[in-house]
């Protein structure tokens, strides 16, 4: 759908960096990447408010680019609902149908249908000023489904919402989906958020989309360190490493770290026959600390405890080892302290590695 899409607006790096992107029909497919990587510029692009530099944008096996944004047969919802204020809810989503010369039964039936789906119905009546900020942002995401355009792209329509109201509408979005079985991109900073929605996911870093997939992969499975330490909260623990091969034993030592911060594991790993300076990565849930060090953890690590935030059903401890901090996922009811040095466990099969110079991950 997307082949080769740049978009410079000549201020160094380009906004958008040939990005080659397939989205199938009928999917809910979610971008993310922090603030600044390029979300909104892609969108536009698909919409038709920004020409690319170079590269072609397809829909439905016809090519877009050339075309003004009315006959792309897209629609589009931003952050802040742009309703008219003076229509009601009924007349905000007939809109684009009276503008397209829909027939007004058809309008009638179509907008009470969104209604419903949306659960609008009881606020046709209803000028936007009256409605709450989810309310108004459900008006908004109906006006784009009401047209059935092709593809219906949505930038980062919760974000100024409160965050029961973002989980909340994150539900209904996947419920109205179900329902529609329409073809749908949604961008989000929220990486949470992503994982949630989507039944795939690309990460933006810089300009360039550097993974798709399904979100389990990508989370298990990050293509770079910046996809690993973006993904998660807290992100990815990724460690710089020292690896030395001994014959069937493989010796790791983190670098800076203190003395007890090196071990030694039987066998071979996706790092060990590489470079001998890797950077290695584990998920916070992936280790287990002190008295709940589980069994299937092969290594352990003595480590300080800095920081124990609880969040209700767990609690985060930070750890750390020499100059390095550590995020560890503790049960809520933990009997870890503040100043206690429990042994962290972890598997060393379960660790992720990355190239330190590209952080592209060593398979
Ligand atoms: P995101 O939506 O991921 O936060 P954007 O697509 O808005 O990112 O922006 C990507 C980059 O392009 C940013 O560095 C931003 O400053 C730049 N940019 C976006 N729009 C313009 C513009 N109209 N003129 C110049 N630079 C822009
Ligand atoms: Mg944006």
């Amino acid at each position: 759908m997307l082949r080769g899409l740049s978009k410079d607006y000549g201020v160094g790096v380009g906004a958008v960096s040939g990005v080659d992107l397939d989205v199938q029909r009928g999917e809910l497919f979610v971008l993310i990447g922090p603030s600044g990587s390029g979300k909104s510029t892609l969108l536009r692009l698909i919409a038709g408010l920004e020409s690319p530099t170079a590269g072609e944008v397809w829909i439905g096996g016809r090519r877009v680019d050339p075309l003004p944004p009315r006959e792309r047969d897209v629609a589009m919802v931003f952050q802040n609902p742009a309703l008219f204020p003076h229509l009601s809810v009924f007349e905000n989503l007939a809109f684009g149908l009276r503008a397209r010369g829909v027939p007004g039964a058809e309008i009638d039936e179509r907008v009470k249908r969104t209604a419903v789906q949306l659960r609008l119905d009881g606020l046709l009546d209803r000028r936007p000023e009256t409605l709450s900020g989810g309310e108004r942002q459900r008006v908004a995401l109906g006006r784009a489904i009401a047209r059935r355009p092709a593809v219906s792209l949505f930038d980062e329509p919760f974000s100024s919402l409160d965050a029961p109201l973002r989980v909340a509408l994150r539900a209904e979005l996947t419920r109205l989906h179900g329902e529609l079985g329409a073809t749908m991109i949604h961008v989000t900073h929220d990486q949470a958020e992503g994982l949630a929605l989507g039944q795939r996911i690309a990460v933006m870093d810089r300009g360039r989309i550097v993974q798709v997939g399904v979100p389990r992969d990508v989370y298990d499975r990050p293509a770079t360190r910046f996809v690993a330490e973006f993904l998660g909260s807290p992100p990815m623990n990724v460690l710089p490493c020292a690896v030395e091969r001994a014959g069937d034993s493989v010796r790791v030592t983190v670098i800076d770290g203190p003395r007890q911060a090196s071990w030694t594991s039987e066998g071979r790993f996706p790092w060990s026959d590489g470079p001998t300076r890797v950077d290695l990565g584990v998920r916070p849930e992936q280790l287990s600390v002190g008295p709940e060090a589980s069994s299937s953890a092969s290594i352990t690590i003595a480590m300080e405890v800095r920081r124990l935030e609880p969040q209700g059903h767990e609690t985060i401890a930070e750890l750390s080892l020499g100059p390095h901090r550590i995020f560890a996922r503790l049960p809520a009811h933990t009997r870890v302290a503040i100043g206690d040095r429990p042994h962290v466990g972890f598997d060393p099969s379960a660790l992720v590695a990355f190239d330190p110079t590209t952080g592209v991950a060593l398979r």
